[in-house]
């Protein structure tokens, strides 16, 4: 099985903070690896050093090899907008461009420089199909996307990162500003995907992990403390730290 995501000796953070402490993971393709460890312990920053998000702001360092697709992200060949329609990114507060549902979604496609109408028409029926919201917009497609609830708009997302043609999606805590039923139509949603794109999901929900993951990694202060199959590591912990987070005696 090859790697979608890689690093390797990953060291970053901001100005004198060093947040990721030398981290070495590799995602395999397809399925969903989930990123588990308290807030704070750098899975944010982690995530984002996967398309090259963290790099506009103050202070952000890196050392070490980060590689998507099997390739460098920092590969001067590969223009950073590139990399970023490759690995798709969902945050954790839904946040729709404030424009119609049907502009978000296309609003990569028309930045890719598509304009045949034929064309954006299939993409937004396709993205939105696999996004599981279709059938609740397709009568609204002209509707502001900030009416929509805040499920439906983290679908959207997803929608609009799917309309780019992603081969990876990275979820930053997805779910949490939503309520039980939204989360399990998300994941339902992100399921279905993920037997055709790499998903690496965030989440401090440890039910969540077990629920939508096949392969989990656990990070502490921004080390690699445990990773491999989620149900062995669930059921076997080896490292103290893993154990006593999955067990809450933390
Ligand atoms: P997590 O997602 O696990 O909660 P983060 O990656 O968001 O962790 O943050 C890890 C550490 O990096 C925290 O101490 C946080 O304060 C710091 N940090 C995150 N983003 C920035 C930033 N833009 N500038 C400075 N420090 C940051
Ligand atoms: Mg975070």
């Amino acid at each position: 099985m090859s790697a979608a995501l890689e690093c390797r000796d990953l060291r970053a953070g901001f100005g004198e903070h060093t947040v990721l402490r030398g981290v070495t993971l590799s995602v395999p393709s397809g399925g969903v690896t989930a990123v588990m460890g308290p807030s704070g312990c750098g899975k944010s920053t982690l995530l984002r050093c996967f398309n090259r998000m963290n790099d506009h702001l103050p202070g952000f360092f890196h050392q070490g090899e980060v590689r998507a697709l099997g390739r460098d992200v920092y590969d001067p060949s590969w223009p950073v907008d590139s990399l970023r329609f490759a690995v798709g990114m969902v945050f954790q507060k839904p946040n729709p461009f404030p424009m119609s549902i049907a502009d978000n979604v296309l609003f990569g496609p028309r930045l890719l420089g598509i304009r045949q109408r034929q064309e954006l028409s299939e993409i937004l029926e396709s993205s939105l199909r696999a996004a599981h919201l279709w059938d609740e917009v397709k009568d609204a497609l002209h509707a502001s996307a900030l009416k929509l609830s805040g499920g439906q708009q983290q679908r959207l997302c997803i929608a609009r990162a799917l309309a780019c043609k992603p081969q990876v999606l990275l979820l930053d805590e997805p779910s949490s500003a939503l309520d039980p039923i939204a989360t399990a139509r998300l994941e339902e949603t992100v399921l279905d995907l993920a037997s055709r794109i790499t998903v690496l999901w965030v989440t401090h929900d440890l039910q969540q992990a077990a629920r939508v993951s096949q392969h989990v990694a656990f990070l502490y202060m921004g080390e690699l403390v445990e990773e491999g199959p989620t149900a062995e590591v669930f059921a076997n912990p080896r490292n103290e730290l893993t154990e006593r987070y999955l067990t809450g005696r933390f």
